[in-house]
């Protein structure tokens, strides 16, 4: 809209935009109002739009995904779950098992990683596994624990949630949403962590393409819910060094398409607790907003991801070397 224009051209243009059966979305900023006409692309749109009163011009959103783009939005999104904020100067710290064993368990390692300067914990009470037979999680009991773990050390809880009809309980305990890369396009998963409310961690999944990836985050943002962070995970390659490929290209390019924050899992994209200190600097090192990291006491014996697992000295060691990283970019952490 022009610089000038009024509140009631504004609306004006929105429902006109409504009426074209669009859903409008209006952003303002300080010099001036954008509204943003989301909706199936149909030719001959910019040439009704155009001469509304108070338009200055209508330009397309190139980008698939709308919401998602830095096209639309150009200020960076910052997700806050209690103390973890994502986004910002400083970069974030999640950690904690791949899968929450116990009580126990899960407070020890909480208070750990938080008196080493995690502002996040991470645990599966819902776990995806290969095959069936595999330890799946302790469901509800596990979320109890985590919501424990919060309560003694005011971590903010990240944990996966699985089925859409799973949310509102998952949803009770837990302050981010992680959606695991096996559910990166359950379009209803999506949609129902969307209508939650509540910030997503949305994993990419591993053979997804990043226009698939941030496609997927558009259905989150689509159902109102603007609390999205992309978390960068490893993908599938010919390669069998690692479990997974990581490829932090993935992080400078993320930040230029949308501004959605951006979460390296050095963890699951290594495979291999020796290579997650190495890939958790490189991370920062391109510009990642947050590490999640799984950490455990005895990683030999976990019951998930032991062999990706760092215990909780080699996390000490890694948050010392990622905040020099960290203050060379300008960054605090
Ligand atoms: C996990 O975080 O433990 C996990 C299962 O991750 P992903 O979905 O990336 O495999
Ligand atoms: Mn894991």
């Amino acid at each position: 809209m022009k610089a000038d224009a009024t509140t009631e051209q504004i609306e004006h243009m929105a429902q006109h935009i409504t009426s074209l059966g669009l859903t409008p979305q209006v952003i303002h900023g300080t010099h001036q109002t954008v509204i943003a006409a989301i909706g199936e692309e149909r030719p001959g749109l910019t040439e009704v739009l155009e001469p509304g009163p108070g338009v200055e011009k209508v330009l397309p959103i190139m980008a698939p995904y709308k919401r998602a783009s830095s096209e639309l939005k150009r200020e960076r999104t910052v997700v806050k779950a209690r103390g973890l904020e994502v986004g910002g100067n400083r970069v974030a710290l999640i950690a904690g098992p791949c899968s929450v064993e116990s009580e126990e368990q899960i407070v020890n390692l909480a208070r750990k990683v938080k008196a080493l300067g995690a502002t996040g914990l991470r645990g599966g009470a819902f776990k995806p596994r290969t095959s069936p037979y595999s330890f799946q999680g302790h469901k509800e009991l596990g979320l109890k624990m985590l919501a424990t773990a919060r309560a003694e050390t005011g971590l903010a809880i990240v944990t996966e949630v699985m089925a859409p009809e799973h949310v509102p309980m998952v949803a009770e305990y837990a302050d981010v949403l992680q959606i695991g890369a096996r559910n990166m396009q359950n379009y209803q998963l999506l949609q129902a962590v969307g209508d939650s409310g509540k910030p997503a961690l949305l994993k990419r999944g591993m053979s997804a393409s990043i226009d698939e990836f941030l496609l997927a985050a558009e259905y989150i943002l689509d159902r109102g819910n603007p609390h999205v962070m992309l978390c960068e995970r490893g993908i599938r390659t010919y390669e069998d060094h690692t479990r997974f490929t990581l490829p932090l290209a993935t992080v400078p390019y993320l930040h230029d398409k949308s501004h959605l924050p951006v979460v390296v899992d050095p963890s699951h994209g290594t495979g291999k607790a020796k290579l997650v200190i190495p890939m958790s600097r490189a991370a920062i090192a391109a510009g990642a907003d947050a590490l999640i990291l799984e950490v455990h006491d005895d990683p030999e014996h976990a019951v998930s991801d032991g062999a990706q697992t760092i215990t909780p000295a080699a996390f000490g060691e890694l948050v010392a070397q990622c905040r020099r990283i960290a203050e060379a970019m300008d960054r605090a952490l």
